[in-house]
């Protein structure tokens, strides 16, 4: 019996506390009141729901817009222990029938429901038997023809409700804010004054970088080889552009995979699960691979062009670290890139009004990749977030500080032949002056006459061509548009040219890379979830996240209690994984003479930094209560005492009589004892419901403690 949304998140999830913004959506939904959720990629919301359906009786019903997300979500709830099914076309009607019979009965505890399906009369009518307490909406956004994603089967859900029992409590979420989406979801999903939270929009754990005028592929290349083992997404803005890509991959070896429109469905799909499955690590797509993408370890999102707008951006670069940790956002953006935009917008067959707004929201893009305040904060003021910090120290221009070189003389050497070619040629006859090449065109037009010809021989025509595409890039240069794009002289050129202002080029700086666990310990752990995978037909990251093995690598538990405290490892995984676990992990220790944590020394190698439980062990030795860390850090109470366990555990001193009265250690300690130190939660449920978990801990940390194990 679960008695409160914490304890769900902790028991199956095996999360110690809820993200930003969780707690009150879930409250909102338990306290049956209609409910929106805005928060971003990534930002946890299937959660939100999936917490009320397990306090709530009967079913929750799921509305989601894709296949594939369907199956996976649907994957990791029932390997966590929560019965849930999905159903989409692909299903019989008696096997449906069958499946709708067994949910009447309680079996389900969520289903999973594709939009598609509430065409149909036939199947609404068969709903009528089921009871249900909550009604999810999933990536709500798609109701709206101002979303993205407009899907018109969205907007037979409004009529969902009048063909249950009785009407359910309707919760919907989206990540995206803007008020004209969020007023269709209210209006058409006929939601009844309901409690709209809005998150915060900031992912504190991407690097944003934007880079202007390299050249994409050799970055693309080096990049990728100076990041072994991670799994990334390259975006591109058309196929055939994703299929050259791809190419260059293959050919330099990375195991790569390609999703577009073009693709047959077969093909898409079977790409993505390698990709889910780890089997490929680098995916060159366009826009159409995505939503379907829960892969929590994606480690980057490059952009190979820039996209239309900052919605769909941040969108697509949200898909990097959903797991928190470490991920970087790559834009890399070229002159070209706004052409390609306007032309898609312009063969749109949008009306005139919407053009303009598109026009618009294309120049709030083109802005970000030339800006040079802090991304993060742009990002935040466009959704409207106004008291976002002026700087975050983790993207590219908060991070580039110094190396700075100054390229001035170069860059009037390129601006005057532009001016003198008469502004009239595009890069590659522009950069083959420069270098004095000798060809007939040039020698025909007389360019091999003019002061500027063979000004810059000491450069290869490809750093020519990049240095004139950064200075496109950076509105020193125009490139037209059209079939024959020229190259003209752009509203940044004149100061430079008579002297007045400077050109410095930036050198990009690379965003730390995080190197805290044992990286040989990881991969040892990677594979055993590899193999654990395959026998069990789900994508890796559906049994442990890829933060959950880097923290277990950190903190090497060898027992239940140290593993329960591992972020993403609940109960039912404990009991499925975690003997397989802890013996690779027993291994690996005994090997080179680690001493793991539950043997109560301080053999953890030091983490980097001053991780959050030894903040907590610090202001607690300073003579602080528990409940005053917990306010100050802005922690959950639970949080901060899952840190004095672990310190304990780590091998530091914790006086536990502290949190223990004497009146409950006695029971506390023959029911210990009755059943064992195994499950806390029989323990739990044996004693008067005063006794919190965290004392039933307590009590056995100090028992422990007095008999060393
Ligand atoms: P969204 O749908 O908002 O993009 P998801 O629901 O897919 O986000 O959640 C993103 C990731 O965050 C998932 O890997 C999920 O397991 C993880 N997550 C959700 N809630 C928590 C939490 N309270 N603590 C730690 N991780 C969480
Ligand atoms: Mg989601």
């Amino acid at each position: 019996m679960l008695h409160n949304p914490l304890e769900a998140l902790k028991k199956y999830f095996g999360y110690s506390s809820f993200k930003l913004g969780q707690e009150r959506l879930i409250e909102s939904i338990l306290g049956s009141r209609d409910t929106v959720g805005i928060m971003p990629t990534g930002g946890g919301k299937s959660l939100c729901y999936q917490v009320p359906a397990l306090l709530l009786p009967g079913v929750t019903l799921v509305i989601s817009p894709l296949i594939s997300l369907m199956k996976d979500q649907v994957d990791s709830l029932n390997e966590i222990g929560i019965p849930s099914i999905y159903i989409n076309s692909s299903l019989e009607w008696n096997q449906l029938e069958h499946n709708l019979y067994l949910a009447s009965r309680g079996r389900f505890k969520l289903i999973y429901i594709a939009p598609e399906r509430l065409e149909s009369e036939r199947f609404l009518g068969i709903l009528k038997d089921l009871p249900v307490s909550l009604l999810a909406i999933d990536e709500a956004h798609c109701v709206s023809q101002w979303g993205h994603d407009f899907r018109p089967s969205y907007l037979s859900l409004a009529s969902l409700a009048n063909h249950l029992q009785s009407r359910p409590v309707i919760a919907a979420f989206t990540a995206t804010a803007t008020e004209q989406v969020k007023e269709d979801i209210i209006r058409l999903l006929n939601l009844y004054n309901p409690n709209v939270y809005v998150t915060g929009f900031n992912r504190d754990n991407l690097f944003l970088s934007v880079v202007r005028g390299s050249d994409k592929m050799n970055f693309i290349i080096e990049y990728l080889s100076s990041r072994k083992n991670q799994s990334g997404i390259i975006y591109a803005a058309t196929r055939k552009q994703v299929d050259s890509i791809y190419d260059v991959l293959c050919r330099k070896g990375f195991k790569a995979g390609k999703y577009h429109a073009g693709l047959s469905d077969n093909e898409r799909s079977r790409t993505q699960d390698a990709f889910s499955y780890d089997n490929i690590r680098v995916m060159a797509a366009t826009n159409a691979f995505g939503m379907g993408i829960d892969k929590s370890n994606v480690r980057f999102v490059i952009h190979f062009n820039m996209p239309k707008n900052i919605e769909s951006y941040y969108q697509e670069a949200g898909r990097a670290g959903r797991d928190s940790d470490p991920a970087e956002c790559i834009l890399l953006y070229g002159a070209q890139d706004i052409h390609i935009q306007k032309f898609l917008i312009e063969q749109s067959i949008l009306s005139s009004e919407r053009k303009t707004a598109e026009y618009n929201r294309l120049q709030n893009m083109a802005d970000y990749c030339h800006t040079s305040v802090c991304l993060r904060k742009y990002i935040l003021q466009y959704f409207g977030e106004k008291d976002s910090p002026e700087t975050c120290d983790n993207c590219g221009n908060c991070r580039d500080e110094g190396q700075m070189s100054d390229i001035t003389p170069e860059v009037q050497k390129i601006l005057s032949c532009v001016k003198r070619m008469g502004e009239q040629y595009g890069v590659n006859l522009v950069a083959s002056v420069l270098k004095g090449s000798n060809n007939k065109k040039i020698r025909l037009l007389g360019f091999d006459k003019l002061s500027t010809y063979g000004i810059m021989k000491e450069y290869s025509i490809n750093e020519l061509t990049n240095l004139i595409n950064l200075l496109a890039a950076e509105q020193y240069l125009y490139i037209t548009e059209g079939m024959y794009p020229v190259l003209r002289l752009g509203d940044r050129a004149v100061p430079v040219l008579t002297g007045r202002e400077k050109v410095l080029r930036k050198v990009i700086k690379k965003a730390p890379v995080a190197e805290t666990s044992d990286t040989a310990l990881f991969e040892l752990l990677r594979s055993l979830r590899k193999q654990i995978s395959e026998k069990q037909n789900v994508p890796p990251y559906v049994i442990f996240h890829d933060s959950t093995l880097q923290e277990m690598s950190k903190i090497y538990p060898v027992d239940r209690l140290s593993m329960l405290t591992i972020n993403g490892v609940g109960e039912n995984k404990f009991e499925k994984y975690g003997s397989q676990f802890i013996e690779v992990i027993s291994k690996y220790a005994t090997q080179r003479g680690i001493v793991p944590t539950s043997a109560k020394t301080a053999a953890v190698p030091p983490s980097e930094g001053v991780a959050s439980h030894l903040a907590t062990y610090e202001m607690f030795m300073e003579g602080k209560t528990l409940k005053e860390i917990a306010l100050q850090r802005e922690l959950t109470l639970q949080t901060v005492q899952n840190h004095m366990v672990r310190c304990w555990q780590e091998g530091r001193e914790v006086d536990w009589d502290m949190f223990i009265s004497s009146r409950h250690e006695e029971l506390i300690l023959n029911t210990v004892k009755r059943l064992g130190a195994q499950k806390l939660s029989p323990i739990k449920e044996a004693l008067p419901e005063e006794i919190d978990y965290f004392t039933i801990k307590a009590v056995i940390c100090k028992m422990k403690g007095d008999t060393p194990l």
